[in-house]
């Protein structure tokens, strides 16, 4: 029995399972991280292009059991909540892949971006809309993601390939990590949090006009009409004034 509040929707087309291990770009020696196992239709997959080591993390019991059916000393079954997980547990430049649980994906993305320096590409179903708001970058969210990675969105694919269906659409992308990046993901998030509030109001009304005019930019623009390069500028110039003054709330939630 497949369990919906687990987000269960297993695929089983065998070409979009073949496109996901494909775009994770495997070579000898990589380590690879599955999210939500399941029955192992994805693990199978990735395993066959040559990977050291798999690990998969999954949180129910009946998967793990299922996912211990696989006979390969490389794969790893973790039981471990993807949502609460630190993948730089597992080492440094892994590979990760989930045809993620919807319900807690968002949550899940989050912990790959705290990881961000442990993870060098992933590659990520999630339901279509939240797919395409990471790639649009004009939420806290996707400009959190895009700090950190490059990101690219594959392919929507449609409810028939799985079972069962989910509701929605699904869409894959892909993140690439930037490389190092010198800037405390924990900072940052409390920062985009609270400038992608209210978005229709100016900025101006979110952050004293100082720092908005030292990262070059004026008070009139609203959230969403500053690129990435300006929040960055503007993340940088709040942050070291936070870091001065040490009482001062800018950038924090
Ligand atoms: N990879 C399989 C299954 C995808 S369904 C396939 O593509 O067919 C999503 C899987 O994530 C389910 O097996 C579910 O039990 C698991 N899951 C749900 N919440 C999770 C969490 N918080 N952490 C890890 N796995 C989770």
């Amino acid at each position: 029995m497949l369990k919906k509040h687990l987000g269960q929707h297993l695929l089983v087309s065998k070409g979009v399972l073949e496109k996901i291990a494909d775009q994770l770009e495997i070579e000898k020696e990589d380590k690879g991280v599955e999210i939500g196992g399941g029955t192992g239709n994805l693990t199978r997959e990735i395993l066959k292009r040559g990977p050291s080591k798999v690990w998969v993390l999954e949180v129910d019991k009946d998967m793990i059991r299922e996912l211990l059916k696989i006979e390969d000393p490389r794969l790893e079954v973790l039981e471990a909540d993807a949502s609460e997980f630190d993948f730089c547990s597992l080492g440094e430049g892994l590979k990760v892949v989930g045809n993620l649980p919807y319900n807690v994906a968002s949550l899940i993305l989050e912990r790959i971006v705290f990881s961000h320096r442990c993870v060098r590409r992933a590659v990520l179903m999630f339901q279509k809309e939240v797919a395409e708001k990471i790639i649009k970058g004009d939420s806290w969210m996707g400009a959190f993601v895009q700090f950190f990675f490059e990101v690219k969105y594959l392919m929507s694919v449609p409810a028939r390939f799985f079972i069962p269906p989910p509701k929605v659409v699904s869409g894959l992308i892909r993140l690439e990590s930037k490389g190092t990046q010198n800037i405390d993901p924990y900072a940052l998030k409390r920062f985009l949090v609270r400038i992608f509030s209210q978005r229709k109001k100016k900025i101006g009304k979110k952050l004293p006009e100082s720092i908005i005019r030292r990262a070059g930019l004026s008070p009139d623009l609203r959230v969403h009409e500053i690129d990435l390069e300006g929040l960055r500028k503007l993340f940088l110039v709040s942050y070291r004034v936070d870091d001065d003054r040490g009482d001062n709330n800018v950038g924090q939630s």
